[in-house]
């Protein structure tokens, strides 16, 4: 079991496989961003394998591919299957903005893959393209279509409310979602990078208020994915809502994840520095023993809590550095 000096058990891993993206959303990665990763310093699929090993040794059950846009990574699909066949892998889950997915949706979910996230922040064509810099509905749309014909359950729709610009949609979105079968995300901007920091995040406690109140929803003790996200859900409990809200009220008492970065980076906390490097040790053919203490030496050094509130221009890092 991997436990910190705050008395946390981590048993979730985020592994960003790229830093990389075909979309520009407004609160992430900057238009004409060039501060990529060089691939020479991306971890190959038997280091992603080998870490994952040792995490999955330590206890950690769950896992989630992430990015930059993971399906822009070259054998995606080969990828998941190896990490599927890992003894303790009991959950592995992608995230993705699916203008990639209606090809890859049926392989992934063949070779293993247990869950979908998908990053959608409105519906109409003209605000995904005001969002995320290019006209990509279509390719959403099909995408999310192939991801329910592959046969994936629970697939999560991501949604980040953004002041005067989708947060209009929100009633559309849930209504999607219903006749969907989606599962409906609601996630709190946090102020990563100068791109999230030109933002004012949309407080949700209104809007969580608003939205039970409208579409008779009730708070679940059920939790989805043993994420931050607290859940709502209507009486025929044919229709779920969650909340994600680290600034109005954060969950840092309870995080369970770090995140493993495209150069072998293990981040501690997305709102902080706290970091281990993870590649020397790799590069110099460490043993497992070796590896599980610097696992374990890295756990301690995770923060009791981000400071977004109180320092909202600290983190420079955008997410997509980190593996959101
Ligand atoms: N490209 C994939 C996607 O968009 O789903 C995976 C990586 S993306 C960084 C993961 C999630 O992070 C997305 O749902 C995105 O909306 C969210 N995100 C990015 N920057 C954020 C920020 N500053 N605050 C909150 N969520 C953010
Ligand atoms: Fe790309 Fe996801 Fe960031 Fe949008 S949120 S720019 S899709 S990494």
């Amino acid at each position: 079991m991997l436990i910190d000096t705050y008395g946390r058990t981590v048993d979730y891993l985020r592994i960003s496989i790229t830093d990389r993206c075909d979309l520009r959303c407004t609160y992430c990665m900057p238009k004409g961003f060039t501060e990529f990763e060089k691939p020479d310093h991306w971890l190959s699929f038997d280091n992603i394998e080998r870490v994952v090993t040792q995490f999955a040794a330590l206890g950690t059950k769950r896992f989630r591919l992430t990015g930059g846009e993971p399906l822009l990574r070259k054998n995606i699909v080969e990828l998941v299957a190896r990490l599927k066949r890992i003894d303790g892998v009991e959950d592995l889950s992608l995230s993705t903005n699916a203008t990639q997915l209606v090809h890859y949706a049926h392989d992934l979910r063949q070779a293993g893959l247990d869950r979908l996230n998908i990053s959608l922040d409105a519906l109409t064509q003209k605000n995904i393209q005001k969002i995320v810099g290019t006209d990509v509905q279509a390719k959403i749309m099909s995408g999310l279509r192939a991801a329910k014909e592959a046969g994936f359950k629970q697939i999560k729709i991501n949604m980040v409310p953004l002041a005067g610009i989708n947060d209009h949609e929100i009633d559309a979105m849930v209504e999607f979602c219903m006749e969907n079968g989606f599962i409906l995300r609601l996630i709190e901007l946090m102020p990563m990078g100068a791109t999230a920091q030109r933002h004012q995040y949309i407080n949700l406690q209104p809007i969580i208020a608003r939205l039970s109140d409208q579409y008779d929803l009730h708070p679940t003790e059920d939790s989805y994915g043993g994420g931050p996200a607290r859940y709502w859900q209507n009486q025929q409990k044919t229709f779920l809502m969650g909340y994600i809200t680290p600034m109005s009220q954060h969950f840092c008492q309870t995080c369970n994840r770090v995140r493993l970065a495209v150069d072998g980076t293990l981040y501690m906390c997305l709102g902080q520095d706290h970091q281990y490097a993870l590649a020397p040790l790799l590069k110099n053919h460490a043993s497992d023993q070796e590896l599980q203490m610097a696992i374990q030496h890295a756990i301690q050094l995770k923060p009791l809590k981000h400071e977004f509130q109180e320092k909202p221009k600290k983190m420079i890092r955008i997410m997509s550095m980190t593996g959101g």
